[in-house]
């Protein structure tokens, strides 16, 4: 086990791609720690050169403190374990997990003992003298898994382990993983571009986008307080609504907007982040959008705007509700359950507490919306 750090680390692919850009951070000794972002966006450059697969274009990286920069992944005691296992087919899950453990000496009694820890503590003790290739990919993870902690490393690298099984399975390792290394306390990196992975498995995680870190920190707190727009849209359960006004103005003492042509109430409070040519980006979570059917009364004190449902999708509890309004989709989680009409007319209502405020040029938060962490719990079991 081991704290790592990484220093100004930069990856250049050739002199044409700089994949990796300036990227600082820190993950604690038995953390377990997330690298999240769209495809491209370095996750796996970075994975790679803590294990020391990949060489640093510039920058240094630390084990302890200690630079292990220019070290082998051998040397660094680093374990892997890639979304395309790489296990020998045609030996036994046993003779795979224990693999390691022979290439390094350890005796009959040591590997059986160790190997039968680890298979127990994922499940596949029952499979351990079948060969890998009789495996299904769930069960075969399993192994790849336990082959990767049989030798306790300094530093656990997953790498989209679980991405290519099917949901159910995912979900049950998602759990198992987050439990075992839990009890294990091996320092862990896995590398996802799926935000529940990242979400319910880490202790902390960096967002990446086009080689740049944009935020590290817990879950919560990149749910609740994301840095930027982009962040607020890649990560969370369902991606934060946005809304670019323009054209604001004020009449009777009411503020509105325009996005895309559509008219658009504006709450006094928001009006505080609009900028000089009278434009506000905003945004809200789904959970926090009230949707209001024709004859009925908006409350006040909302930001408002009308368009028609493209779909309502029941998710057992709450029925997630979507609406286009010209061009955008606005999402709403509706907690009254009420049925929809395709092309219904509904208009969208967010008190102004929930309203998230962003710099329309840099796209950086300005503003935090309250109570983003209300989400109701039928949710996550329907991902
Ligand atoms: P991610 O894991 O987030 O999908 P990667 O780290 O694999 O991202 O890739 C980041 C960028 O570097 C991408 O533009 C990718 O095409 C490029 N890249 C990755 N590996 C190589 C390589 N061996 N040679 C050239 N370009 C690469
Ligand atoms: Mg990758």
């Amino acid at each position: 086990m081991a704290s790592i750090e990484l220093q100004n680390v930069n990856k250049w692919y050739g002199n044409a791609v700089h994949a990796v850009r300036e990227i600082s951070f820190k993950i604690e000794d038995g953390e377990f720690f997330g690298l999240l972002g769209p495809s491209g966006s370095g996750k796996t450059s970075v994975l790679r050169m803590l294990a020391g697969l990949e060489t640093v274009t510039e920058g240094d990286i630390l084990f302890d403190g200690a630079s292990v920069t220019d070290q082998t992944p051998q040397q660094r005691n680093i374990a892997m374990v890639f979304e395309q296992n790489a296990l020998y087919p045609h030996m036994t899950a046993r003779q795979n997990i224990a693999y390691p453990l022979k290439i390094r000496g350890k005796s009959k009694t040591e590997m059986d003992e160790m190997v039968g820890d680890v298979a127990r503590m994922l499940h596949i003790d029952h499979l351990i003298d079948r060969r890998a290739s009789q495996m299904s990919g769930g069960q075969q993870q399993r192994v790849a898994i336990a082959r990767a902690l049989v030798r306790r490393p300094n530093l656990l690298c997953l790498d989209e382990p679980i991405a290519h099984l099917d949901t159910l399975l995912r979900a049950r390792l998602r759990g198992e993983l987050k439990r075992l290394q839990r009890s294990l306390g091996t320092t862990s990196v896995i590398v996802t571009h799926d935000p529940i992975e990242a979400m319910t498995m880490t202790d902390r995680l960096a967002v990446m986008r086009d080689g740049v870190l944009q935020q590290i920190g817990s879950p919560d707190e990149i749910h609740n307080r994301p840095v930027n727009a982009f962040v607020s849209q890649f990560f969370g359960l369902h991606s934060m609504n946005l809304f670019r006004l323009e054209g604001l103005r004020e009449s009777a003492g009411r503020f509105s907007g325009s996005l895309n042509d559509t008219h658009a109430e504006v709450p006094r409070s928001a009006m505080a982040h609009a900028d000089k040519s009278d434009r506000l980006l905003v945004g809200c979570r789904p959970h926090a959008v009230e949707v209001v059917k024709q004859g009925e009364t908006p409350p006040a004190d909302t930001f408002r705007i009308t368009g028609r449902v493209y779909v309502a999708e029941p998710l057992g509890e709450v029925t997630l509700v979507t609406i286009q309004i010209g061009d955008l989709t606005v999402q709403a989680l509706d907690a009254r359950k009420r049925d929809y009409a395709i092309d219904e007319e509904v208009t969208v209502a967010v008190p102004q507490s929930a309203l998230y405020a962003f710099d329309t040029e840099t796209e950086e938060t300005v503003a935090f919306g309250e109570g983003a962490d209300m989400l109701p719990d039928a949710d996550l079991r329907a991902v």
